[in-house]
């Protein structure tokens, strides 16, 4: 995979020093905020194949659903099981991304409105919470907003046991190792429809890890290996990819070079405060980015 380069410093010094003076070098900010851009585009791609199961080709960027469902592997975050549908805009959901976006966004649990900082937290309806009620409220609370309507949704049930081993059946694609024949993943067991072959189920998981997975692009034809991409993608993977999502969705509505300046600012102040994800962004070690985003702030 072709991933984007991470931001060379001297680039950004170079930025603060001309923003100091009142200069906004547009050419300049054009060239690291569409590296920042770029950057941040491959950073959510990789959250998206933690949380999609799917993998974009390295050639043309189709995205493949892996062989083995990763999403049913707790290691990789397995949270298939757990998705849900907001009733108002069907938006799939998860109930921490529900619990989240308001740690991020605090909103008024009566009005939605977005809550004032200060001491307490408080809204424009009149309600207050002080910062560790209103924690303990996203954490108990059975009806929380949705994160893209704001409508209130509930709380889903845990999957049943039947609803898991339904959707594990239905995973599609369960190949007999030996014969390549349709398989079942049934009775703790994985079992060949053809031939006959039985393995139990974590054995064959396990086995599978070790093995290579190939991938082929329905698109393209090209094939590449599970591990390789992986391993391609690691300097990119963190489990919090919304400082990036963030950029790349306000920086192509930036008009004037003052907007492009900010959205850059906001970005690095985002990663000043999170020490081990600005690396992921800026072509240095976290030392070194702390001294800089420190000098910078100052
Ligand atoms: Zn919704
Ligand atoms: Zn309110
Ligand atoms: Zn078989
Ligand atoms: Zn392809």
């Amino acid at each position: 995979m072709n991933w984007a380069p991470r931001v060379k410093p001297i680039k950004i010094r170079r930025l603060y020093r001309y923003a100091r003076l009142g200069i906004y070098d547009d050419l300049l900010l054009h060239d690291v905020g569409w590296e920042l851009y770029e950057r941040c585009t491959d950073i959510a791609t990789v959250a998206d194949v933690y949380r999609e199961g799917r993998v974009p080709c390295p050639k043309c960027r189709t995205k493949i659903t892996r062989r083995i469902d990763p999403l049913f592997s707790s290691g990789e975050g397995g949270t298939h099981e757990n998705w849900f549908h907001c009733s108002h805009c069907a938006k799939r959901l998860l109930w921490r991304d529900c619990r989240q976006s308001l740690r991020n966004t605090p909103r008024c649990f009566d009005c939605r409105s977005v809550l004032q900082k200060a001491d307490d937290l408080a809204c424009v309806c009149g309600k207050t919470w002080s910062p560790a009620a209103y924690k303990q409220s996203i954490r108990t609370r059975v009806r929380l907003p949705c994160p893209h309507c704001l409508n209130l949704v509930r709380r889903p049930d845990p999957p049943s046991m039947e609803r898991t081993v339904r959707m594990r059946k239905s995973s599609p694609a369960l190949q007999c190792p030996k014969c390549q024949a349709v398989a079942l993943h049934q009775h703790g067991n994985i079992e060949c429809t053809a031939c006959g072959y039985k393995r139990r189920w974590r054995d064959y998981r396990k086995s599978l890890k070790k093995k290579d997975e190939k991938l082929e692009c329905p698109n393209c034809k090209y094939t590449f290996r599970w591990q390789a991409w992986r391993k391609s993608a690691r300097p990119l993977r963190t489990g919090n990819p919304r400082p990036a999502r963030e950029f790349v969705k306000k920086w192509i509505r930036c008009r004037t070079p003052r907007q492009r300046m900010i959205q850059i600012d906001t970005l690095l102040q985002t990663l000043h405060g999170r020490g081990p994800l600005a690396p992921l962004f800026i072509d240095s070690g976290e030392h070194n980015i702390r001294q800089m985003l420190d000098d910078l702030a100052s």
